[in-house]
C-alpha cells in the first residue's frame, strides 16, 4: 500500500508552496488508495509551537485534506535515540567539539587555500583523552554523520535519474551540541518506522535526499521512492517564506478565496495542465500525475487566482451556495443565478444583493431626466417575467429614438446607481415593479 507523509515544521502557518507539497502527497495517495500521514517535524523546541500545529491542521482541513494519521517527532525520541546509538556503534556518527567560531575559521582558511569549505573531519582523529579533555572543559559535542563519499544515485518520479555528489558535502550534523536532533535523522527513522513508500517534497530537498539515502542504507532500510516537485515562487519570482507569512493559507482564506481555487492554483501552477475549474479534489486527483510537473519554476500569479475563483463561483449551483447565502439573510435561486456572474469572491454577494434589496442611490443625469420620466411612465404593468425588460426597452426605443448605450446606460444608472453589474433582464424582475418605479422617480 502506498503511504506518504506531509511533514511541516510547526514554526509558522503554511503557505501556498507548502500546500503544493501537501496536495501532491494527498492527491497521489487518493489516486492510489494510499494513506496520508501528517507528521509535525517539531524537534526544534524553540521555534515549534502548538498553535502553529493546530493552525496547520485547520489549513489542511480547509483545503479538503483529512490525514489518515497525525503524529509528531517530539513524541518519538526513543526511536531516534535507538538509531543514534546504532549509528554510533557502527562508527557512522561521531562527536565533534569545534565551536561555531572555530568552524568559521576553518572555512575561511579552506577558501583562502582554494579548497571547498568542507568539514575536514578533524574530530575523527581525536583520541579518547582529547575528547575527555574537551568534556572536562564543559564542551558538549555535536554529532556528524560520516558520509561514505560515493555519489548517491536515485530515480526521481519528477526529475528522472538524480546523482547527488556527496563528496562535495560536509559530513552533516545530525545532533546539535544541546543534544537536540536536526530534522535529517528523525525524518529517516520515521519514514522507515511508518513504512513510507514515497517521499514527495520540494526540490530544495534533493541534496538532503542524497544524504538521507545513505542514512537509510546505514540503518539497514530501503529508501522510499522520491518525487521532488518544483517550488512555487511569487509573481516577482521570489521564494515563499513561512516566516514572512507570504501567501499563507490563512491569509488566502481570510481574503475570501474558495479552497478549491487555492488547491487548483497550488497544484496546477507550473505544470503542463491549464489552470481551470475542477469540481473536487477527487477530480483533481484523476488529473494529477508527477509527469505533469514542469522542471522550471512555478510562478504564482494572483490575477490568475482571482479569475479562477470567479469562474468557480460563476458555475456554482444554488444548492451549494444556499447555506452560505443564509449568512447574509439572502435566499432564492433566481437571486443567485442573477448575481453569481458578477462575483469574484463569494462575499461580494452582500453588496451586489443591495442592487435588489436596496437602498441604492439612483443616478440620473440632468440630460436624462426627461427620458427617465418617460421610462417611468411606460413601465410595463404586472405580471413581470424575463421578457419584461426587452418589451420595455423596445417601446422606449420607439418612443424616444434612443438606442444602444444611450438607451440602456441611463436606465441602469437610475435603477442600480452603477454603470455596470448583473444583467438588467433578471434584476428587473427581482427588484419588482414598485421599487423600480420608486427608483425611476
Ligand atoms: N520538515 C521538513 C520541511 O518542512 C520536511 C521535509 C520532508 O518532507 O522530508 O521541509
Amino acid at each position: 500500500m502506498i503511504k506518504v507523509r506531509f511533514a511541516p515544521s510547526p514554526t509558522g502557518r503554511i503557505h501556498l508552496g507548502n500546500a503544493r507539497t501537501a496536495l501532491a502527497n494527498w492527491l497521489f495517495a487518493k489516486a492510489n488508495n494510499g494513506e496520508f500521514i501528517l507528521r509535525f517535524d517539531d524537534t526544534d523546541f524553540e521555534r515549534s509551537k502548538q498553535e502553529y500545529a493546530d493552525g496547520i491542521e485547520q489549513d489542511l482541513k480547509w483545503l479538503g485534506i483529512s490525514p489518515d494519521m497525525i503524529t509528531a517527532q517530539s513524541k518519538r525520541f526513543d526511536l531516534y535515540d535507538a538509531a543514534r546509538d546504532e549509528l554510533i556503534a557502527m562508527g557512522r556518527l561521531y562527536p565533534c567539539y569545534e565551536t561555531g567560531d572555530e568552524l568559521d575559521r576553518k572555512r575561511v582558511r579552506a577558501r583562502a587555500m582554494g579548497r571547498p569549505p568542507i568539514y575536514d573531519r578533524a574530530a575523527l582523529l581525536l583520541s579518547d583523552e582529547e575528547k575527555q579533555k574537551y568534556e572536562n572543559e564543559g564542551r558538549k559535542p555535536h554529532w556528524r554523520f560520516k558520509l561514505d563519499g560515493e555519489p548517491v544515485i536515485f530515480n526521481d518520479l519528477v526529475r528522472g535519474d538524480q546523482t547527488v555528489n556527496i563528496s562535495s558535502m560536509s559530513d552533516p550534523v545530525l545532533i546539535r551540541g544541546d543534544g537536540s536532533y536536526l530534522y535529517t535523522l528523525p525524518s529517516v527513522v520515521d519514514d522507515l518506522d511508518l513504512g513510507i513508500t514515497h517521499i514527495i517534497r520540494g526540490e530544495d530537498h534533493v541534496s538532503n535526499s542524497g544524504v538521507q539515502v545513505e542514512i537509510f542504507d546505514a540503518l539497514g532500510g530501503k529508501a522510499p521512492i522520491f518525487a521532488h516537485h518544483n517550488l512555487l515562487s511569487d509573481a516577482q519570482g521570489k521564494g515563499l517564506s513561512k516566516r514572512l507569512g507570504s501567501l499563507s493559507l490563512q491569509g488566502l482564506r481570510e481574503a475570501g478565496y474558495e479552497p478549491m481555487a487555492v488547491a487548483i492554483m497550488a497544484t496546477i501552477t507550473g505544470t503542463s495542465l491549464p489552470v481551470e475549474p475542477v469540481a473536487s479534489l477527487a477530480e483533481l486527483a484523476k488529473k494529477f500525475d508527477f509527469s505533469i510537473i514542469s522542471r522550471g519554476p512555478a510562478r504564482y500569479d494572483e490575477a490568475e487566482l482571482e479569475t479562477l475563483n470567479a469562474r468557480i463561483l460563476h458555475d456554482m449551483d444554488y444548492e451549494t451556495a444556499k447555506p452560505r447565502l443564509e449568512k447574509f439573510d439572502l435566499e432564492g435561486e433566481d437571486l443567485w443565478l442573477a448575481l453569481r456572474e458578477n462575483l469574484v469572491k463569494f462575499d461580494d454577494i452582500k453588496d451586489l444583493a443591495k442592487l435588489i434589496t436596496g437602498p441604492i442611490e439612483p443616478n440620473i443625469a440632468l440630460d436624462d431626466k426627461e427620458f427617465i420620466e418617460i421610462a417611468a411612465k411606460n413601465l410595463p404593468p404586472l405580471p413581470w417575467d424575463e421578457n419584461t425588460w426587452g418589451q420595455w426597452t423596445s417601446s422606449l426605443k420607439s418612443l424616444t429614438g434612443r438606442k444602444g448605450k444611450n438607451l440602456f446606460l441611463p436606465l441602469r444608472l437610475a435603477i442600480t446607481g452603477r454603470k455596470d453589474g448583473p444583467e438588467l433582464k433578471s434584476l428587473l424582475v427581482l427588484i419588482g415593479r414598485k421599487e423600480c418605479l420608486a427608483r425611476l422617480s
